[in-house]
């Protein structure tokens, strides 16, 4: 057995790795002798790949990541591993982030992983532990984790993540490793160029995930569309047989979050709400319940969900529609990541189409007024959202659609979308709410 075969064992007790990529990825970043860009999708193991190169490395992994609690979860994980993994944050109470720094500043730290916002990176309390570890070069690795942060054709763009261009300048010699799920061309230049990855080797996997059943349904041709978000979810967690698994309803509004917990929980489904109006405590009361599996159901805003990692998600519902076809992917991504057959549903309603559009050009308009510009880049949302709501509206596969938005190749959906296992029913459907449209 290889050094990397039995870390991949004792320390993060995994049996194989998950494929082929992840295994590629993880030599290619203990080689350390080029940038590694890595787009593979929610779910496909992306930590593993700088985490299990972090262990074996002397010196220390510096992890870039957009979000305190999704840092939290993965420095718990690595402690629960025996990991040496902590981060610095502003929420880090003051004797701890001391030990730390100590720790730091010692001949040879003991820590394996330090996870930091970009926000920290640039910081000036941080520069004199930066420049400390890096002139004694004990920096082993730089992994920037959700890269497409860094891109303003991206989704989820950090105006922060573009300071990390700066800091990698500083850091000649050590590698760097990229990750993302979402990436079309675009934004994977922008990624390289910003990050300053010089000719990466590349691994990008298809976006395409056969296990995940795509449909969309008209919800004004509803009779009672509670009845039928109920009878979805009691079908994909199993119907009559003992509960498995557990789903997420994605609503816009918080009012609509609880509206739809309440009825679902009266149908005989508990669910339970998640959105920024709740008490800290409650909210944290609702997200616990559901990973511990005492509720089936969480019914929240897209607050909820980056970096949850729950494998046993058997269904994402969309109450209202997304606001990018890149957040739909990444968001409906969450189900499934078992690999086991799971459903995401878009319950489509043109009222929400016309609402979030205006909400979108608004925010153009008003960032253009700002600016004073009237870039290309601006017009960068409503064109995602465009893709969303030609998802929902034209005939055809929806996972195709999806591939080609990132630029893939349509993929063999042989039935994994409502369209290719009955177009008739789609076309139907679409018929049905066109007369209704124009009554
Ligand atoms: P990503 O960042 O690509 O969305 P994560 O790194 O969060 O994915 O991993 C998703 C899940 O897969 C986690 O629960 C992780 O523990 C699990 N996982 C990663 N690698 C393996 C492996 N080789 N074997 C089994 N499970 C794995
Ligand atoms: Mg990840
Ligand atoms: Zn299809």
């Amino acid at each position: 057995m290889t050094a990397v075969e039995r870390t991949l064992k004792t320390r993060f007790g995994f049996e194989k790795f998950r494929s082929r990529q992840q295994e590629d990825v993880v030599r290619a970043v203990i080689k350390g002798e080029r940038d590694v860009f890595v787009c593979m999708p929610t779910g496909a193991g992306k930590s593993l790949c700088y985490q299990l190169p972090a262990v074996l490395a002397t010196g220390i992994t510096l992890v870039i990541s957009p979000l305190i609690a999704l840092i939290q979860d993965q420095v718990e994980h690595l402690k629960t591993l025996n990991i040496l993994a902590s981060s610095i944050n502003s929420k880090l109470p003051l004797e701890e982030r001391r030990q730390i720094l100590a720790d730091l500043e010692s001949e040879s730290p003991r820590l394996k992983l330090l996870y930091i916002t970009p926000e920290m990176v640039a910081s000036p309390s941080f520069q004199p532990c930066l420049n400390s570890i890096c002139s004694r070069g004990l920096l082993a690795l730089l992994a920037v984790d959700e890269a497409h942060c860094v891109s303003q054709w991206g989704h989820d763009f950090r105006p922060d993540y573009l300071k990390l261009g700066e800091l990698r300048s500083r850091l000649p010699g050590v590698p760097c490793v990229a990750l993302t799920a979402t990436a079309p061309k675009r934004v994977q230049e922008d990624i390289a160029h910003a990050l300053r990855l010089k000719s990466p080797l590349t691994f990008v996997l298809p976006v395409f995930r056969k296990n995940l059943k795509y449909d969309v349904i008209f919800r004004d041709l509803l009779p009672d569309p509670y009845i039928h978000l109920h009878a979805f979810a009691k079908e994909a967690l199993g119907g009559s047989t003992a509960e498995k698994g557990c789903g997420i309803v994605y609503c816009r509004t918080r009012e609509s979050c609880e509206d739809v917990a309440h009825r679902l929980t009266k149908l005989g489904i508990m669910a339970k709400p998640y959105h920024a109006g709740l008490k800290a405590g409650d909210r944290t009361t609702s997200q616990a319940d559901w990973m511990e599996g005492r509720v089936a159901v969480i019914v929240a805003t897209i607050s909820f969900g980056m970096g949850v990692d729950k494998a046993d998600v058997r269904f994402v519902a969309h109450w209202n529609l997304a606001k990018s076809l890149a957040s739909y992917y990444q968001e409906s991504g969450r189900a499934g990541r078992d690999g086991l057959p799971s459903f995401c549903r878009m319950y489509y309603s043109p009222k929400d189409r016309d609402q979030l559009n205006f909400l979108i050009r608004k925010e153009v308009a008003r960032k253009q007024e700002k600016r004073g510009s009237q870039k290309e880049l601006d017009k960068a949302p409503i064109l995602d959202f465009e893709a969303m709501v030609a998802f929902c509206e034209k005939e055809g596969c929806r996972h195709a659609t999806i591939s080609q938005f990132f630029g893939d190749q349509k993929p063999n959906c042989d039935g994994a979308c409502d369209f290719c296992h009955n177009p008739k029913v789609v076309r139907a459907q679409l018929e049905r709410a066109s007369a209704l449209s124009t009554r």
